[in-house]
C-alpha cells in the first residue's frame, strides 16, 4: 500500500510535530488523530531505543534535539504557511531532518547515512514539490537512493527520508492507511491538519492547552489576526464557541488544534511510567480560585486521611464535592501507591498552604497530597510523588531547593508522616533527585548507541548487557583515544 499526496499551503492549517508522550504504538493512530483533531498521521523522524530524537528536530518551539553540526531539513511556523527546506537549525517553531534526498530540486548524490538505514524496505518521507506540501508513505521497499530516484521523477524539488521499516505506519481520518509494526511506540509523528477537516467534536466546554510551548490568544478566527496574549501548556481554557477550528474564550480566538477535551485528559508520564490522570474541579467552584501561577514552588503534603480506600481516585471525586468548595480546599496532585491525580492546573493558584489567598505557598507553588491510607503502600507513594516533582521541576524549572514541606508556609506539622520520621525530609528530597534505574538504563543504551553510531564499539547489545572483559574495556579505551585524536 502506498498514499502519497501534495496540498497547497494554503489548505493546510497546521503540520504538528506529535511528541508520543503517552507511548501510542503504531495501533493506536486512530486515538491521536482524534486527540489531535489532525487529518492524517505518518512516523517521524529515526530515534535511538531511548525514544530520544537524533536528528535536528523542533515542534511548537520545543528543540527536542540540537546535534552540533548544520543539516538540511523541512522548517515551519505555527501555520505551516512558510514551510519549506532550509539548513537545519531553524529559527521558526518546527523543524524535522533525517536523511536529505533532494535540496533545491537536485538530488543528492551520495546520500549520507547509518549502515542500518540502509537496504531496500518500506519507506516515508516529507519535502515539497512546486511550493505544495509532499509526502509518501509506501510499503514498496527501496533503499535510501530508489526512494530518492523515485521522489525526483515525482516532481519533488525536496524530500526528507524519514525512518524506515518498522516505523513506517500511516492512518487518516476516514480509517485508511497500513503498519509495518503495530506493537512499535514511535515517539514522534507527523501530524498534518487540513484546514478544510475540522472536527466536528469540538464544542464549548473546557479544554486543556497541549501546545508544549504555549497557545497564542488572536483578535480573531485565524492565524491572520494579531496575537493578543497566550494560554501556557496544560492552562484549562473555558470554549465558548467554535468557528472554522477555532475556540473563542474571554480574552480572544485560540486554535482548536492545540487543545483536548479537559476531562479524563493525562498530562504526562513520569519517569516511572505513572499517567497522569486529569480530573479537575469544575470550574466556577468557591475551591477553584483561579488566578495564576508562576508554579516557583513545590509543596509536599499529606492527606492525614488514613481511611481504607483513600487514595488518589477517592481525594480526586472529593475535591468536586460541596464539602470540599464549602472548606476551600483546592491542590494540584494527590499521589497514591498505584496513581496521581490532577485537581488543578499546574498554572492556576489552590488552597492547601493556609497562608492566604495570595500567600506564596497558595499562589506560587503547586501542592502535591501523598496518600496515607491504611491500605496503601506509602513508600512506593512516596517513590510515585518523589517521579511527579521531578516532571514538574523540569517542566516548571524548578529547583529542588525550593521544594519545600507544607511546614514551611504555615507552621503546620505537615507532610506528618515524613516530619515524625528522623532523616525523613532529607531521604524524601534525595529520593525527588534521584533518577531511576530506567533512567540509568536508558542513559547507558543512549550512549551505547551514540559510540555504535561513531563507529567506536561493534557489539552494542553486548555493551548494553554488560557484557564486557578487561579486554574489552581496554579495547574500547584504546579505539575512544583513536576517535578523539583523528575526530572521526
Ligand atoms: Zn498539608
Amino acid at each position: 500500500m502506498q498514499f502519497a499526496a501534495t496540498y497547497p499551503l494554503a489548505e493546510i492549517r497546521r503540520i504538528q510535530i506529535y511528541h508520543n508522550t503517552k507511548g501510542y504504538t503504531e495501533r493506536d493512530l486512530d486515538k491521536i488523530l482524534a486527540e489531535t483533531g489532525g487529518s492524517f498521521i505518518f512516523g517521524g523522524p529515526i530515534f535511538l531505543s531511548n525514544l530520544q530524537a537524533c536528528c535536528h528536530l523542533k515542534g511548537d518551539g520545543v528543540t527536542y534535539c540540537a546535534p552540533d553540526y548544520q543539516a538540511w531539513g523541512m522548517a515551519w511556523s505555527s501555520d505551516a504557511q512558510d514551510y519549506g527546506c532550509e539548513l537545519l537549525p531553524s529559527d521558526k517553531d518546527n523543524h524535522i531532518e533525517c536523511v536529505h534526498l533532494i535540496v533545491a530540486g537536485e538530488p543528492v548524490e551520495a546520500l549520507h547515512y547509518q549502515t542500518d538505514m540502509g537496504g531496500a524496505r518500506p519507506r516515508q518521507a516529507i519535502g515539497s514539490k512546486e511550493g505544495r506540501f509532499a509526502y509518501m508513505v509506501t510499503e514498496t521497499a527501496y533503499t535510501p537512493e530508489q526512494l530518492r530516484d523515485v521522489l525526483k521523477a515525482a516532481g519533488w524539488d525536496a524530500a526528507i527520508m524519514l525512518d524506515g521499516g518498522g516505523s513506517v505506519c500511516y492512518r487518516d481520518r476516514s480509517g485508511a492507511g497500513f503498519v509495518c509494526d503495530g506493537d512499535r511506540v514511535i515517539p514522534f509523528y507527523i501530524v498534518v491538519h487540513l484546514a478544510a477537516d475540522v472536527s466536528d467534536s469540538d464544542t464549548a466546554g473546557d479544554y486543556v492547552v497541549t501546545a508544549e510551548s504555549g497557545l497564542n490568544i488572536r483578535s480573531g478566527p485565524g492565524t491572520e489576526y494579531d496575537k493578543v496574549g497566550g494560554y501556557a501548556y496544560g492552562a484549562v481554557v473555558a470554549i465558548r464557541a467554535v468557528q472554522d477550528g477555532w475556540g473563542q474564550t474571554d480574552k480572544g480566538w485560540v486554535s482548536m488544534a492545540y487543545l483536548e477535551p479537559a476531562e479524563g485528559v493525562q498530562t504526562g508520564v513520569t519517569d516511572n511510567g505513572l499517567s497522569i490522570i486529569q480530573d479537575l474541579i469544575p470550574q466556577g467552584r468557591a475551591n477553584r480560585p483561579g488566578g495564576s501561577n508562576p508554579d516557583t514552588y513545590i509543596t509536599i503534603h499529606e492527606t492525614g486521611n488514613y481511611a481504607k480506600g483513600a487514595g488518589a481516585a477517592a481525594h480526586a471525586s472529593w475535591l468536586k464535592s460541596d464539602d470540599a468548595a464549602g472548606k476551600k480546599i483546592s491542590y494540584h496532585y494527590t499521589v497514591d501507591d498505584h496513581s496521581i491525580y490532577q485537581h488543578l492546573p499546574d498554572g492556576e493558584r489552590g488552597y492547601h498552604a493556609g497562608d492566604g489567598g495570595s500567600g506564596p505557598g497558595n499562589a506560587k507553588s503547586i501542592g502535591i497530597e501523598i496518600c496515607v491510607n491504611a491500605d496503601g503502600d506509602f513508600a512506593q507513594a512516596k517513590a510515585n510523588t518523589a517521579a511527579l516533582v521531578r516532571l514538574l521541576m523540569q517542566r516548571h524549572g524548578i529547583p529542588l531547593a525550593n521544594v519545600v514541606q507544607h511546614n514551611h508556609w504555615n507552621g503546620k506539622d505537615c507532610p506528618k508522616t515524613i516530619r515524625a520520621t528522623a532523616g525523613g525530609w532529607e531521604a524524601f528530597l534525595t529520593l525527588c533527585g534521584e533518577e531511576t534505574s530506567q533512567d540509568k538504563d536508558k542513559e547507558l543504551e543512549a550512549a551505547v548507541d551514540a559510540l555504535a553510531a561513531a563507529g567506536v564499539i561493534d557489539s552494542p547489545d553486548r555493551w548494553k548487557a554488560l557484557e564486557y572483559t578487561d579486554a574489552s574495556v581496554r579495547a574500547l579505551i584504546v579505539k575512544m583515544a583513536a576517535h578523539i585524536s583523528t575526530g572521526v
